[in-house]
């Protein structure tokens, strides 16, 4: 038996009640009933409800669930671009994000930032021709985020463009403003503590208007993912395709737990938490901050630059049950990435923190 907590970015840790779900999905068959019957249309509504409350989601926003983050990617590009998309790009996931909308025939065009660093929205002038805004709040190779109110500042200057909010490592954690986006999207393997597998894209009505333009125009905008297919499916609680029904129903009920123990608190902890790993950095002799710019350190993903290569570390966390993150690809040896997402307790960080302390000071 496996009894390591793993503080690592994804997958990551399993929220504690998904063992109890998992009992009650296999009790209420979730894994055999049918995607097109009654029971399948509560657990989906039940699933949309409990996000919309979550993050107070507005009306006009609708909410599907599709495979994964990288397939909304896609999804993203298909949908709202017919020739020229925007993109802040600072670390592996925003970049490969940007790389959807070349390889799918569009032209982005890239803001780039250095591994490590972030974007001044003020300094940032997008072109005028570009239909689509991409951004990342949590750039989970680097660590490095951009605040909300860096992120509302883009509507204030380009009123047209749609603005897209990749905020998979995140969420619940930002409370982001609903007024001055289109859409943002998660993957439940992050912060929500599941198994892999699903996808949330929310969108407003200005999304859906311009996959139905494009449309009209007769562009292809996809197949049984396009947003009027989600949308003609979704109006019945359903989906276009057999979905991770089973996936679908964790996370009703993980975000039913959310929403008991509230987002406020789930916020605050993570504060709490991230506030201890920060000053666990700045004390220690072995690690260091990876991101110079405070203001721009991820509260969920917590990168540091390190002395002992992350695989050391965790050969002597192991008698311990506790394993941390790489760094991300060429950073593997010389950077540590750790989890602070909900399923990683505020009692379980104060005691990785002690023994990493004890071994590493
Ligand atoms: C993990 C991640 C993705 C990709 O998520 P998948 O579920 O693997 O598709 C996209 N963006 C960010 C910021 C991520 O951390």
């Amino acid at each position: 038996m496996n009894k390591k907590l793993y503080f690592t970015v994804g997958p990551s840790e399993l929220y504690p009640t998904v063992a109890q779900h998992v009992q009650s999905a296999l009790d209420e068959k979730v894994g055999v009933i049918s995607h097109r019957g009654k029971q399948f249309e509560a657990i989906y509504k039940n699933a949309n409800d409990g996000i919309r409350t979550l993050l107070n989601i507005p009306s006009d926003f609708h909410i599907f669930f599709l495979s994964s983050a990288t397939e909304i990617w896609e999804r993203i590009i298909e949908n709202c671009v017919e020739h020229t998309s925007f993109h802040c790009v600072n670390g592996s996931f925003s970049k490969r994000f940007s790389e959807f909308s070349t390889e799918l025939g569009k032209k982005a065009f890239i803001e780039k930032a250095d591994f490590g660093k972030g974007f001044y929205p003020d300094k940032i002038n997008v072109p005028a021709e570009a239909e689509i805004i991409c951004l990342t709040y949590n750039e989970t190779s680097s660590g490095v985020s951009m605040p909300v109110e860096d992120i509302n500042k883009f509507r204030e200057k380009n009123k047209e463009a749609l603005i897209f909010v990749d905020a998979v490592s995140a969420l619940p954690y930002p409370k982001l403003d609903f007024s001055k986006i289109d859409s943002t999207f998660f993957s439940v393997q992050k912060c929500f503590g599941l198994p892999a597998g699903l996808g949330v894209w929310i969108v407003n009505q200005r999304c859906m208007d311009k996959a139905n333009s494009l449309l009209k125009k007769g562009k292809s905008i996809g197949t049984y993912h396009t947003l009027p297919s989600l949308l003609s499916k979704g109006k019945d609680n359903q989906t276009p395709e057999t979905p991770n029904v089973w996936n679908i129903y964790l996370l009703s009920k993980v975000v039913e737990d959310f929403n008991k123990k509230g987002v406020d608190t789930i916020r605050k902890e993570t504060e709490l938490k991230a506030k201890m790993l920060y000053d666990y950095i700045e004390s220690s002799q072995n690690f260091s901050f990876a991101v110079e710019d405070v203001r721009l350190r991820s509260f969920t993903t917590i990168v540091a630059n390190t002395k002992i290569s992350a695989a050391d570390i965790n050969k002597k966390l192991e008698p311990f049950d506790m394993a941390i993150g790489s760094g991300y690809s060429s950073y593997k040896d010389t950077q540590v990435r750790i989890s602070n997402f909900p399923a990683n307790s505020v009692e379980q960080m104060e005691t990785l923190v002690k023994k990493m302390k004890e071994l590493f000071n």
